[in-house]
């Protein structure tokens, strides 16, 4: 009788999963005629489904952001603020996001090999998964399968869905549905595979930079500074772009999501809190819109083309209110 009763108080929505919410992460990732975003569901998050390796690095590095104060050195700051610039928007923003995700423009080989060796010390991880996950985001934007939604949690938008495993098969398939582009390139193939070593070689790069300028004090600073205090920095503002922008902020443009314009993230990724516009329009190069939308990147993007670097740069701002292009990823 009391079950009876348990269960006329449940909804059916409740009592009745859907076929997913059955199926585990690798099941997901097997099944080729459910979609891939299936597989970034947040109900996925258990134990056994969390990237460790994602999970320490990420401990590593805001170990070190804590330790860091007390090793200060103005140089060493230095160094974390140029590094910072590099990464978050030569690197991140124009290399990863405006470049390879949404193939604003074109590169030079040496400015493309420039700006995915900045990407790659950021350490965000592999190029393609960084591409592929964002065009994912693009497609589902604060929708079921959307890899990084505030619907499913603040928390979960800004920092835990990074530490959802994705099977082998997953990553796949997503990057034969969504960068096959990319797959393509010889270049970006190369980067893949080198990224890694690339990013843990940097390290006592810094280190020894440090050690020849003023010995083991200067040599601590340096690395603590410019990859771990850097770096943590960098992940926080490029997450608020995951979460405070989808939360916090005024609209341009009527879009399918919750996407804002954000000008305090604007100001600490050099461009990309402009997001309401960037989803709105996501193949232009510029996010800032308005005269006083400061985007630091474009002007970078810009300054490549007078050099020649960058071509075919998307740069025409729509009349606002004008019909939303964010199909075109
Ligand atoms: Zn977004
Ligand atoms: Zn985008």
């Amino acid at each position: 009788m009391a079950t009876e009763l348990v269960e006329q108080d449940v909804s059916p929505e409740e009592s009745e999963p859907t076929k997913t919410e059955r199926l585990s992460l690798e099941a997901v990732a097997a099944d080729d005629s459910l979609p891939i975003w299936e597989a970034f569901l947040p109900y996925h998050m258990m134990w056994k489904n969390v990237d460790w390796v994602v999970f320490a690095w990420m401990l590593s590095m805001h170990i070190g952001f804590l330790i860091a104060p007390f090793f200060f050195t103005w140089e060493a700051g230095l160094v974390a603020l140029v590094t910072h610039f590099l990464c978050s928007s030569v690197g991140i923003c124009i290399g990863f996001h405006r470049y390879l995700a949404h193939r604003s423009f074109k590169l030079s080989r040496p400015a493309e090999l420039f700006v995915m060796f900045w990407a790659t010390m950021a350490g965000q991880g592999s190029p393609l998964r960084w591409a592929a996950t964002h065009r994912l985001h693009h497609q589902r934007s604060d929708k079921e399968g959307d890899p990084h939604s505030p619907k499913d949690g603040k928390l979960w938008s800004h920092i835990t869905w990074l530490f959802l495993r994705q099977p082998d098969q997953a990553i796949d398939r997503l990057y034969k549905k969504y960068i096959p582009d990319l797959l393509k390139d010889p270049v970006m193939q190369f980067v893949e595979k080198t990224y890694g070593f690339i990013l843990f070689a940097s390290a006592p790069v810094y280190f020894a930079a440090g050690y020849a300028y003023g010995g083991l004090p200067q040599a601590i600073a340096f690395m603590l500074w410019g990859v771990c205090f850097r770096m943590v920095v960098s992940y926080h503002s490029t997450w608020c772009v995951n979460s405070a922008t989808h939360l916090w902020g005024y609209v341009s443009y009527k879009t399918t999501d919750t996407s804002k314009n954000n000008w305090w993230v604007a100001l600490l990724t050099y461009g990309e809190g402009w997001h309401n516009n960037h989803h709105a329009h996501p193949r232009l190069a510029r996010a800032g819109h308005r005269w006083w939308e400061i985007d630091i990147s474009f002007w970078v993007i810009r300054l490549m083309e007078y050099t020649g670097q960058a071509t075919h740069v998307v740069d025409k701002i729509p009349a606002l209110g004008a019909k939303s292009t964010e199909d075109e990823l």
